[in-house]
């Protein structure tokens, strides 16, 4: 994943996607370039933590003029950290859901996100997308596998041919969790230093989407910590949840 800088936005791209699949969009803003102050500055698309309905509407219209999308294409999930996950043809608000699946075009599907991994699977034979809110408790309950599962029932997809993107999420050395949540995982993602547990959430989530039959190849995953980078990212666990949500969208293209 690169940042570039464009309009005023700096935003996560993956410049390879374009050749492998050229209708596929996807994009991970950063924090950079929005209208909501400290601790939310800047482009802040949530209200969940205390900041205001004025800066965060301001800051989702600009990211969507950015997109080029209208508001009402756009699917937002209530993010529960459970493994939910809707199939939608049209955009709008969808509760008690961590993901979605779209074989619509234009239907743009939205990850919030301060720590946790958000997961776009695609399948180009198909066209058909998945759309994940992965953090641990997600992980473990299995919304990978679960996607995957809908993706090869209903849709007919085959793994080896799919592609999965991640983005910006919390690192292996900043992620320390207890021993009890360390055992929810395998031992090649968590690791122990000084008595303490880390967890490789972006490692686990690399682990899960292999197991389930995408190709190494295939899995492009941002290298960028929320945590360690500051200037561009949101990181709920290092600023103790008083902080934003920042937006991932992807979505495909009509054929021209
Ligand atoms: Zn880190």
């Amino acid at each position: 994943m690169i940042w570039i800088e464009k309009s005023g936005l700096k935003v996560g791209i993956f410049p390879a996607l374009e050749v492998i699949a050229p209708r596929l969009h996807i994009y991970f803003f950063s924090r950079n370039g929005g209208f909501s102050k400290p601790p939310f500055d800047s482009l802040n698309i949530s209200t969940s933590t205390g900041d205001t309905t004025g800066p965060v509407r301001r800051n989702r219209d600009l990211i969507m003029e950015w997109i080029g999308m209208e508001k009402r294409s756009l699917a937002e999930c209530e993010q529960i950290h459970g493994s939910g996950i809707r199939t939608v043809s049209r955009g709008g608000s969808y509760r008690g859901t961590d993901g979605f699946i779209t074989s619509s075009e234009n239907t743009g599907l939205a990850i919030s996100t301060a720590d946790c991994c958000p997961v776009f699977i695609y399948s180009p034979p198909e066209d058909v997308l998945a759309a994940l809110h992965v953090g641990r408790k997600g992980a473990a309950a299995g919304i990978i596998p679960t996607a995957m599962e809908r993706l090869r029932t209903e849709f007919r997809i085959s793994p080896p041919l799919s592609v999965a993107v991640t983005g910006p999420a919390i690192c292996r050395r900043c992620y320390r969790i207890n021993g009890r949540i360390a055992s929810e995982f395998s031992s090649e993602v968590v690791s122990e230093r000084e008595g303490e547990f880390f967890l490789d959430l972006p490692g686990a989530v690399r682990h899960q989407l292999t197991k389930e039959g995408i190709p190494q190849g295939n899995i492009f995953s941002s290298p960028v910590c929320t945590s360690c980078d500051r200037e561009s990212c949101f990181s709920h666990r290092r600023d103790r949840g008083r902080t934003g949500r920042h937006w991932s969208v992807a979505f495909m293209r009509e054929r021209h």
